[in-house]
């Protein structure tokens, strides 16, 4: 079975740094934008050690865990003349599992910037000694980094699957259907009143595939396949620009390898027999 990602299986995550390792990788960012650096072959990776004017320059730095032994730092400086970019821009410009650390560096980051004082009554919070968390000294209120689960599927009819593109997308881009969990709906009815809302359709049959943290800002997504039931597609034209049902063998422009939706696509296109 395909495993998404590989970050899942060599990362460990942690809150308190035991024993400081050899070497370090530290995920440099100012705001939401990360430090961009490439070597000579064009990849992006984190920086190896942190120089003196960077140190200098830190506003927060944050013990993320261990890559195959080596600790990983979530660090914001204030780096104005070096060369930063949306965390998208290196989406195959590094592996998978760089762009899922680079992406939980942000999160956290952004978490510990927007939690300095309690939310309840307004006073300056703490870290917590030991756990990812702002604690308020005074009505003891924790507050930790927040995810916004979503669900994210594929809605297929034997050889045909149905795939949607948003006002956003780059021309002639279709991909999965999307949409957030709301309080009090379970997985299953999320993804199920999200595929009606957008394109109009019942489904039935969802099976579960696996999930991808996405860092814009702060989903988890779901993924599912969800087996066609009745309906014809109508779009809710406010999010959807078009959606259609497309041939297994016959796809429009699909997300690259980088996403989720592509997993989801390249999965069920090979329980179809189709080279992905
Ligand atoms: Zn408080």
């Amino acid at each position: 079975m395909f495993v998404w990602p590989e970050a899942q299986t060599q990362f460990i995550s942690e809150v308190v740094q035991s024993a400081p390792s050899d070497t370090s990788l530290y995920f440099v960012f100012q705001g939401n934008e990360i430090l961009l650096r490439f070597d000579p072959q064009g990849q992006w990776q984190p920086l190896s050690t942190l120089a003196d004017d960077f140190d200098k320059q830190k506003t927060q730095q944050h013990f993320m865990g261990r890559l195959a032994g080596v600790d990983c730092f979530a660090v914001e400086t204030d780096l104005v003349n070096e060369k930063k970019g949306n965390l998208r821009m290196l989406a195959g410009k590094t592996d998978n599992l760089m762009f899922s650390i680079a992406g939980r560096a942000t999160q956290i980051l952004d978490w510990y910037r927007t939690h300095q004082f309690c939310g309840r009554c307004g006073i300056k919070a703490v870290s917590h000694k030991v756990d990812r968390a702002m604690v308020c000294p005074e009505c003891k209120i924790h507050s930790y980094p927040r995810l916004s689960p979503s669900i994210i599927t594929l809605v297929h009819d034997k050889n045909r699957i149905l795939l949607a593109r948003n006002h956003m997308f780059p021309k002639g881009m279709y991909s999965t259907l999307a949409g957030f969990v709301e309080p009090g709906e379970s997985i299953e009815e999320t993804l199920c009143r999200e595929v009606k809302e957008e394109v109009g359709v019942n489904v039935a049959k969802l099976e579960y595939l696996g999930s991808q943290p996405w860092p814009f800002p702060n989903s988890l997504m779901l993924g599912f396949l969800a087996e066609y039931e009745s309906g014809d597609i109508v779009l809710q034209e406010e999010e959807i620009a078009d959606a259609q049902w497309f041939d297994v063998a016959d796809l429009p422009d699909i997300p690259g390898k980088v996403a989720i939706s592509r997993w989801i696509i390249d999965t069920y296109l090979e329980r179809m027999g189709i080279d992905v």
